[in-house]
Parts: C-alpha cells; structure tokens; sequence
C-alpha cells in the first residue's frame, strides 16, 4: 500500500460528519503527525508526541476528539491544556472547525478575559474545555465546571506548560479528573521535565517522534540564537527577561567580558555577580557560595575562573560567547542538567563564529537549535502571560473575603489610574515590582512526581501550591522550554 493510499484510508475511516469538517477546512491527506497518532489516540492508549508546531499536532489530537464526542451529552467530555491564550484559542478554532457538522461545542477558557460569557457558555454546556491551567481550576473550584465526563486529556505545548510554571495548577486539575481517561501529551521538546510530567499523568504511553535527530529525550536542551556583535548585551539582556532562567552561569571567553557583562546586567536590574581571575579569593568564594545556596540568579564568569568549582544546580547555562572548543563546550554545558534534572543551554553566536560553532556541534554530536531573538512584542506577550499566571493563582488562594478585601475595593481605585498618563505609569511600575518580587515555586524538577505518592483521587486541599521564593532581578516568571520558538527557525 502506498503512503497516499494509507492516508487516505485514515480520513477515509472517519465519520461522515467529522469528514465534512476536515474537507472544509481543506485538508486532504493527513500529515506525518495525524498518520502516526490519530490510530493509537482512537485505540484508546496514551501517547507521547514530540512535534514543533506546525507540524499538523493541533489535528492530530483535535480530529480524535471530535470524533469521540457525544453531541447528546452536554458536559465536557475532552479537556486540552495549553500554555497561553493565543494557542487555546488557535486550538479551540480548528476543534470548532473539525466538529462543525457534529454539532460540536469547545469553550476557550484562559485568564485574562471576562468571566460572564465563559460561565455562560458553561451553563449551556460544551463538549470541549480548551484553555490555561489557572482560568480551568477557578472553574473547576467555583463549581461552575465538572471533569466528571472527561475521557481525554491533552497537554499541547507540555514544555511550555512547564516553562510558564504550571505544573503546581496542573497537578490540582489531576484532582478533578477520573482516574480512568486518555491522556496524550505533545511537546517540541523533551527535556526530563517534561518526561516528569508524561509519569504523573500518562500510563504505559506509545513514544512517536517527528523530530529529526531529536527522537531520544535529553536532559539538557540546547539553543542558540544569532547575534550581531554590538548588540550582544542588550539580545543576552532580551534572552535572560523572555527565558527567565530560576539560575545561570553566563560564560564569556575574556575577564574584560566578565567585568562588563556583570555591571551590565546589574545596571538593567538584574540579580548577577562575577567571579575572574582579578577577585580576592574571599570575592571568588563568596559569589560561587550565593549561587550555590539559591540566593544569586546570575553568575558571570570565564572557563578558567569557573574551573574546579562544583555548582550543579543551575537550570541554564549561556555561553555569552562561542567557546573556544567542542571540550569548553561539554564543559560549560556539563553544569546545567544533572542529577536527572532538566536544563537548558543557550549560546549567543555571531556571524563570524556560526561556522566553527556548527563544527564543534558535529564533534560532540549534539544538535543545537536555533532561536529566533524575542522581539519586544514577544517579550510584552510573556510578560503578560505571566502576570495573568501569577495573578490568577495567587487570588484563586484567597478567601472570599480577602478578595472583597484586596482586590473588589481597589477596582475603582486602579479604574481611575487607568485615565491618566500617570496613573498608567504607577501601574506599569507596579506590574514591573510585581513580577521581580517574587517566584512561584512552580518547577517540575523541584516536586519530582515520582516521589509524589498522591493519586488521582487525592483532593486539592492536601495539593496546595507551595509557598513562593523571593528572587531579585531580571523579569518574572517563565522560562526556557522549546515550545513554538524551536526548531531553527530564523527571522
Ligand atoms: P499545527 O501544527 O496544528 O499548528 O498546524 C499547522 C497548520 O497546518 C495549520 O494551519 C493547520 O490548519 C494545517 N493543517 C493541519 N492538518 C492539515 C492537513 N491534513 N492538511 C493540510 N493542512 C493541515
């Protein structure tokens, strides 16, 4: 059989309803992603997929829903997990799309949004919740939502998931969801963090790659992004507020560099320290000490001076520069993903360096990514996810009365600062504070789920988010899983 008369078999399996949705949306043969999963998602078994966006994964999933979905019963039915607003909403378009002449209804549930016409479209009934993990748990705790019905979930973008500090949000939702379901987990990348999260959710799941060269899960991911170099600074400065590293080593090939570098982020806010070669021992030792113990975000530093020095807990390692040899490299990269927990390495290359860079890739076999730079627009967006995220989780905490209290009051308050140019300033500030002060305590690696015993019966109340961490400098939240922005892709 050839691969067209295959495909075509598999749209040609479909119902006649879920058929006509595909046809309308001008498909015609499934892609790569759709052959290989839709038959295991319809046999009912979990599953794993490491696919870049793009790829045809929304379809993938999104085709085996609508099709599993009983028009007749208005409760939800499949639950679709994803990172921001823009792709729940994407996602929930196309499921729309594809369940058209079903009859089928999907609600986009994502902070940042009015409440009325969700909880509206909640009372009507939907067959599909697509949306980010915090908007679905005040549902959820509201009452306003059941999963009682739910027969799958899906995890769109898991490593971004992860990276915007869901994990504590989607260990509570696990609560809420009977023991016996489907679930499918799609990533880009598939760092251990990731792999955490397939174990507290996923059983026995079937692996399928459409990642070329990346089909065995790593625990470090590498990245790197091309730079000019008079713009080197203020793109590592971008890179540090989009990624949000929880902790890094920068490494520069000159102590001049490392001087610079320090004072630069330090400038700009950041929580960043040095050690070289020109510092007193007691200066070298007293800054390798704060990194050690979680309390520097940043430390600058050169091969040499970080030599010898066992610093093992960092979730990224960047290389400021293009290190002299594949060996360096290892080196470097060496400091991030150990003892089983998940890291990231970033590299900032030049133009001049792309080649030799490329080279030492070749000789330790390992495939770097390319990253396009955060544009401002991107940086704007991730902050607001993150504010969204935080602000979300944090007043879902709070007792009715404290909302009354801390929050109902000031409404007309913040309304009026909103209609002045100064006001709107304050505002800004206070979002800036906001997301500096503090961290949720949301890593994955850091609550690893095999040393959790709950089950999913376990009820939310023993599962409360732990307290946060205080955190200086440098952007809020989020941070550095592939997701949409792998994949070499270059602007
Ligand atoms: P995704 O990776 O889900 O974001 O999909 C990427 C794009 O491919 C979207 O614009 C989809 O509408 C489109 N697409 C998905 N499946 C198919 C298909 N079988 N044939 C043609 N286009 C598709």
């Amino acid at each position: 059989m050839t691969d067209t008369e295959e495909n075509d078999n598999l749209f040609n399996d479909l119902p006649e309803d879920i058929r006509r949705g595909i046809a309308d949306l001008g498909w015609k043969d499934p892609m790569p992603v759709q052959s290989q999963a839709i038959p295991v998602m319809r046999r009912g078994g979990d599953l794993i997929v490491q696919a870049q966006t793009g790829s045809g994964k929304t379809g993938a999933f999104g085709i085996p829903i609508a099709t599993d979905v009983d028009p007749e019963l208005a409760a939800p039915q499949a639950l679709v997990l994803a990172p921001t607003r823009e792709l729940a909403s994407q996602i929930s378009k196309e499921l729309i799309a594809l369940g058209e002449h079903r009859g089928l209804r999907c609600l986009p549930v994502y902070g940042g949004t009015a409440y009325g016409p969700q909880v509206e479209a909640l009372e009507e009934g939907v067959h599909v919740i697509v949306g980010t993990p915090g908007r679905i748990l005040d549902h959820l705790g509201a009452g306003r939502m059941s999963f009682d019905d739910v027969k799958m979930v899906v995890f769109d973008e898991a490593d971004e998931l992860l990276s915007l500090g869901f994990w504590p949000d989607m260990k509570e939702i696990r609560s809420y969801l009977p023991e016996k379901r489907q679930s499918c987990l799609f990533s880009a990348t598939m760092p251990e963090k990731v792999l955490a999260l397939s174990r507290a959710f996923l059983h026995e799941p079937e692996f399928i790659s459409l990642v070329e060269g990346h089909s065995s899960p790593s625990e470090i991911d590498h990245f790197f992004y091309l730079t000019t170099a008079q713009e080197k600074e203020a793109n590592l400065r971008r890179i540090l507020e989009y990624e949000d590293p929880d902790s890094a080593i920068i490494f520069c090939n000159t102590k001049d560099d490392v001087r610079f570098v320090t004072s630069y982020l330090q400038r700009y806010g950041f929580d960043a320290d040095q050690i070289s070669g020109d510092l007193t021992q007691v200066a070298r030792e007293k800054a390798m000490s704060r990194i050690k113990a979680g309390t520097l975000r940043f430390l600058v530093a050169t091969d040499v001076a970080a030599r010898g020095i066992d610093i093992s807990d960092l979730s990224h390692v960047i290389s400021y520069a293009a290190p002299d040899s594949a060996e360096v490299y290892v080196h470097r990269t060496g400091r991030t993903g150990r003892a089983g927990k998940a890291g990231t390495a970033l590299s900032l290359i030049s133009g001049l360096d792309v080649g030799s860079f490329r080279n030492l890739q070749k000789v330790n076999r390992i495939e770097v990514l390319e990253r396009p730079l955060p544009t401002e627009a991107d940086l704007l967006e991730r902050v607001r996810e993150r504010l969204a995220n935080k602000v979300e989780h944090e007043i879902r905490h709070l007792s009715p009365r404290d909302r009354a209290f801390h929050i109902e009051r000031l409404v007309p308050l913040v309304k009026s600062m909103t209609s002045s140019e100064e006001g709107l300033r304050e505002l800004a500030a206070i979002c800036g504070s906001y997301l500096q002060e503090h961290k949720p305590d949301t890593g994955v690696h850091d609550d690893p789920p095999e040393a959790d015993s709950e089950t999913a019966s376990d009820r939310p109340a023993d599962d409360r988010p732990r307290g946060r961490r205080r955190s200086g400098g440098g952007g809020g939240r989020g941070g550095g899983g592939g997701g949409r922005r792998g994949g070499g892709r270059r602007r």
